[in-house]
């Protein structure tokens, strides 16, 4: 069975050169995320693909650099929905560097994007092949206003994973999906307690913690119980709330109602890009950037 290995060694960036080559197979690498922007970049040996792209566009440009990815290198821009957190950046990196939006049609008419000269419309739960060892399955979940897909990865023989955020509530739906993942990218937005405690009026609370909203600790952790088993590998908790968070809370919610998995856990941040993870090598591979 494949195990996990870190290279916590490894902390400054830019190291990539410092690590011996590995088969390419499907490298999983946060550029970011929380609410002043999102972006995660899924790359296999045939295809670069970025799930949002929600920092501005020399932002995006820096990022990718420091794990030397070049952009015009970026085959496709896959969108979740329309907040600015998710597609700041988007037009301008296809205007500068030419990769191919996806949209559902409610994310880019809210965009304002041309449907036909700069974005291609998906369909919920109709599976995009990429490449030939990539195929992306865009599944509906709530959030207010917005039409927005969580994303599950096939990438044949390397195994399935997901990438989730901004969702009140889990759907049966995204959760059949999500069982067996090899990797869960998925959202874990508030502290309860911080929410009710905090700065924010009412009716914003009540948003964040509404149908529409955002998943809190509990309710990941909760979801992550109902589906983690051996086969996932790792999961990463993103989008969390500077205001009404912090990452040791997320973290050991998810800890507390998963006492039995053994699978690597990390929080993403906005100050990415900080890790990567590989799958479908003998060894999963975990590279600290
Ligand atoms: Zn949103
Ligand atoms: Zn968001």
């Amino acid at each position: 069975m494949a195990f996990l290995f870190h290279r916590e060694a490894l902390h400054s960036r830019g190291v990539r050169s410092a690590v011996p080559k590995v088969r390419m197979t499907l490298e999983i690498t946060h550029l970011g995320s929380g609410s002043r922007g999102n972006a995660t970049l899924l790359q296999t040996e045939e295809s670069k693909v970025l799930i949002d792209c929600g920092f501005s566009g020399r932002q995006m440009e820096h990022r990718l650099a420091q794990i030397g990815v070049d952009p015009k290198s970026i085959n496709a821009i896959l969108l979740s929905h329309h907040h600015s957190d998710h597609v700041q950046g988007a037009r301008i990196f296809q205007k500068r560097h030419g990769a191919q939006l996806f949209a559902n049609f409610t994310t880019c008419a809210k965009l304002g994007f041309d449907p036909i000269n700069q974005c291609r419309i998906f369909e919920a739960l109709e599976r995009m092949q990429i490449s030939p060892d990539l195929s992306v399955l865009p599944v509906p979940i709530p959030h207010d206003g917005a039409d927005n897909v969580g994303f599950i990865i096939n990438s044949g023989s390397n195994g399935r994973a997901a990438v989730v955020t901004d969702l009140g509530e889990p759907t049966e739906e995204l959760i059949q999906h999500l069982k067996g993942c090899a990797h869960i990218s998925i959202e874990s937005n508030y502290d309860a307690k911080r929410l009710t405690l905090g700065p924010y009026p009412a009716h914003l609370k009540a948003r964040i913690s509404g149908r529409g909203g955002h998943l809190s600790n509990r309710q990941t952790a909760d979801l992550l119980a109902e589906i983690l088993g051996p086969q996932t590998k790792s999961v990463v908790l993103c989008h969390l709330s500077e205001k009404n968070n912090a990452p040791h809370l997320a973290e050991s919610e998810v800890l507390f109602q998963n006492e039995n998995w053994s699978g690597d856990l990390r929080v993403s941040t906005q100050n990415g890009p900080e890790f990567s993870h590989w799958l479908g090598q003998a060894e999963a591979e975990i590279l600290s950037l």
